[in-house]
């Protein structure tokens, strides 16, 4: 686009917008951004004429609402080439500089300011001087590019082909840092000549600070000795940027990272990288987006404990005393926990397997890693694994990455301050579940004591050496840990509190605990243990003491009001008046039934919360041999639901059903709470009670409870969580349990009275099974009668 062929477009009366900082030269295109209503006015007056508009700098850019006095004379016309409306309702338009102009009369403000505009011609002759001065300008030019200025070569070459002297004036000026004003003289020097002449000056200014930076380099070089010659470096780097406008403020904010990154103990080679940082957050101007990236990054290597560790001082007795204080019973527990400290005082490092707590939530895993902590004179730590789906999350993300952190560990290791806590990853068996990635594998780096001396993390670029932290994880299960990490582990299990326990255990430490907490003393409150067993039977329902410890902090906090709001005296509560506090109770106690009933057997199951009582219960109807399974049940309860249906159908004659019952009869198996997702194979035996009983038309005996696996033959194999279902079936009150032969095995970790209290039945075959289970008078052998009888009632 010729400049002529314009200016014979360009009306004289223009739509006209102010810029703030920014000064537009003929020739040249920059983006613009528009905020201010006028000007978006006048913007979308130009795009619907021409696409012409006058443009003026502010004097001051501050200056929100402009009159025309509050701006220069002299300006230029653009051409906008595009325009781009954002959401926020401003807009960005690129224009092209075409010609200067001087506004002669202002002919409206609003909605948008319309001006007469002079056209400016331009004298582009030259002559010998000209010619002489457009030369030394671009060797300046040249030289400034040379001299570090942040010139591209391609720019320099285009200047060097620039023949009219105005136009080489303005083009130079564009490019390099000035301020507004002195852009704004350039604009106005009309004469090329002239313009020549003050773009040159600036030229010079810029390159005689550049040549000086250099000069106090060379001088510098020839001085120092090596020990001198970082100090020099640096006092030549503050020289050029005072010359260059570079504030104290940053100065002062260097030689702060640069006391920090000495103080922070950091290795030498890490410590070498902060400085290369360091160096480049010097180098740049305050205002460059990238400073922020650098702070942050140098923040995070300057606060982390590289060399601050606890004084560890390690004596088995005291820390028997620890543990002990805060926990009543889990003696297995603590016995193991004293065998690992015991191995781990006669070692230096972290060597050996890292411990991992199992068991149902509140049985104290968090507590005994707290104890653990404080015997040792250790800081404690927690995260959770449960839903990491990414090894990002372990290892933090690259520093390319826009808002990039580093990961979990090292961010809890940096909100520790120390660097060999003790640090507890909760859920393990949550991890890595899912297609997203695998956090396992970073994981077992942290873990792994032959690694974890130099664990990367992708944001630190650094190692960082984890071989001092005492890792502890805990896991609600222990199946769904992934097999890799669960060899690294030492397994602890925590199998959950029998009744007497749990009473226990409130008396001693939750209600003291609970009382303290909310500023009580015993003399104010008393929770008599009749409540206390109230609550564990009809209000809680669970393995640990969690909710239990809930229940009495919620009986607490309403006692605290009472006595803020003037109650005098002390506080009784007991199973009497327990529902004033916390309502009607949640559960009931003992056995679901009352009776003994037809198709519905009770059966033991292991959850995460714990083992827990199941009733499973199964109903007919005429049909034609459907088999409806409800009630949230996994693949293998389904499974194991199908096999205990093919062992009654294959052993019909001898259990007294018409072996054609499938021809004739739907079943539907229901195991209630529907809503909690249940699974596994240990229903088994139970599912073909309920099914046989209903089969049978006899009744299943309400006070046998039963767990074990069924195969297609009738045999009952043993099952996981033993002790664990077994202290469900005592919480529960259940008298019989019949449980896999082969699980007898397990029984020693039973506590004893629980022991003592369940008659406990080894079962084999599921001929036993329905001895012991259906009610009396109804065992297979007699079916015959029974079924005769059942047709035709
Ligand atoms: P977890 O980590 O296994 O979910 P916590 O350690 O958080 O369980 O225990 C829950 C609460 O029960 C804590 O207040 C803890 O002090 C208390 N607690 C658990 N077990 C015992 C115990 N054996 N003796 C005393 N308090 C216990």
């Amino acid at each position: 686009m010729s400049q002529t062929d314009d200016r014979d477009e360009i009306p004289e009366i223009l739509p006209l917008i102010p810029l703030r900082d920014l000064t537009l030269f003929p020739n040249l295109v920059v983006p613009l951004f528009v905020g201010r209503e006028r000007s978006i006015e006048a913007l979308e007056e130009a795009m619907r004429k021409g696409h012409a508009v006058a443009l003026v700098t502010q004097r001051e850019a501050e200056t929100q609402d402009p009159s025309p006095g509050d701006m220069y004379e002299i300006g230029c016309v653009a051409t906008v080439m595009q325009e781009l409306k954002l959401p926020d309702g401003t807009a960005k338009a690129l224009v092209e500089g075409v010609q200067r102009f001087r506004v002669t009369e202002f002919l409206q403000e609003d909605p948008y300011f319309l001006a007469r505009v002079e056209l400016i011609e331009e004298d582009e002759r030259t002559d010998t001087e000209i010619e002489a001065r457009m030369r030394a300008l671009v060797q300046d030019f040249e030289k400034a590019a040379g001299l570090g200025k942040p010139i591209p070569q391609e720019v320099v070459v285009a200047a060097a082909g620039i023949e009219e002297p105005g136009r080489l004036a303005d083009f130079v000026t564009f490019h390099l840092h000035l301020s507004v004003e002195d852009k704004q003289q350039i604009l106005e020097a009309l004469r090329p000549k002239d313009r020549l002449e003050k773009t040159a000056r600036f030229l010079s200014k810029e390159v005689e600070i550049l040549e000086l930076g250099s000069k106090i380099q060379d001088r510098v070089k020839d001085q120092m000795s090596e020990t001198q010659r970082e100090y020099f470096l640096r006092e030549q780097l503050k020289a050029i940027q005072q010359e260059l406008g570079q504030t104290d403020e940053q100065q002062a904010e260097i030689e702060e990272y640069e006391e920090k990154i000495a103080q922070s103990g950091m290795p030498e080679d890490v410590e070498e990288k902060a400085r290369k940082e360091l160096g480049r957050l010097a180098k740049m101007p305050a205002a460059a987006a990238e400073t922020s990236v650098i702070r942050t990054y140098l923040d995070w290597l300057t606060g982390l404990p590289w060399r601050v560790q606890d004084e560890e001082h390690l004596d088995l007795e005291s820390a028997q005393d620890v543990l002990d204080e805060d926990h009543y019973g889990l003696e297995k527990v603590k016995e193991r926990v004293l065998e690992y400290l015991a191995v781990h005082s006669l070692t230096d490092k972290m060597r050996g397997p890292i411990l991992c707590f199992v068991g149902p939530p509140g049985t104290g895993k968090t507590s005994i890693g707290r104890a653990i902590a404080r015997s040792l004179n250790r800081k404690f730590i927690r995260m959770s694994l449960g839903g990491m789906r990414d090894e990002a999350e372990i290892r933090g993300h690259r520093r390319t990455y826009v808002g990039a952190l580093p990961g979990r560990i090292i961010q809890s290791i940096s909100q520790a301050g120390t660097r060999n806590p003790v640090f507890m990853m909760d859920e393990v068996d949550k991890v890595g579940m899912d297609f997203r990635g695998d956090p396992t594998s970073a994981l077992l780096e942290v873990l792994d004591p032959e690694q974890n001396d130099s664990f990367q993390d992708h944001y630190l670029e650094a190692p960082f050496d984890l071989s001092d932290v005492m890792f502890i994880t805990t896991a609600n299960l222990l199946d769904p840990i992934p097999p890799a990490l669960k060899d690294r582990m030492e397994v602890i299990h925590f199998p959950g509190y029998t009744e007497e326990e749990k009473l226990h255990i409130a008396r001693k430490y939750l209600v003291p605990k609970q009382l303290d907490e909310n500023g009580l003393t015993p003399g104010k409150l008393d929770i008599a243990d009749t409540a206390l067993t109230e609550i564990i039977r009809r209000y809680t329902r669970e393995a640990g003491v969690r909710n239990l410890e809930r229940d009495i902090a919620a009986i607490c906090r309403q006692v605290a009001r009472k006595v803020v709001e003037g109650r005098k005296g002390k506080t009784r509560v007991s199973s009497r008046n327990l529902t004033d506090y916390l309502g009607p109770p949640k559960f009931s106690y003992g056995l679901a039934e009352e009776n003994d009933e037809v198709g519905v057997a009770t059966g033991l199951v292991w959850t995460e919360a714990g083992g827990d009582v199941i009733v499973v219960e199964a109903t007919k109807m005429p049909g034609k041999g459907e088999v409806s399974l409800t009630g949230q049940l996994g693949d293998v309860m389904r499974e194991s639901a199908h096999a205990a249906i093919s062992y009654i159908r294959t052993n019909a004659e001898t259990l007294g059903i018409s072996p054609d019952f499938t021809e004739s009869t739907d079943l539907h198996v229901h195991v209630p709470a529907a809503a909690i997702p249940k699974d596994g194979p240990s229903a088994g035996i139970t599912m073909a009670t309920s099914i046989a009983s209903v089969l049978m038309g006899c009744p299943v005996r309400r006070e046998v409870a039963m767990t074990g696996e069924i195969t297609l033959r009738g045999h009952v194999l043993p099952i996981g969580g033993l002790k664990e279902k077994l202290l469900a079936a005592h919480r529960a009150g259940v008298e019989t349990v019949l449980i896999p032969k082969e699980n007898v095995k397990d029984l020693e970790l039973l506590p004893e009275h629980v022991r003592d209290d369940l008659d406990i039945v080894p079962v084999e075959t599921m001929a036993q099974v329905f001895k012991r289970a259906l009610a009396a008078g109804c065992a297979p052998k007699r079916a015959k009668k029974r079924k005769a009888r059942g047709t035709s009632g």
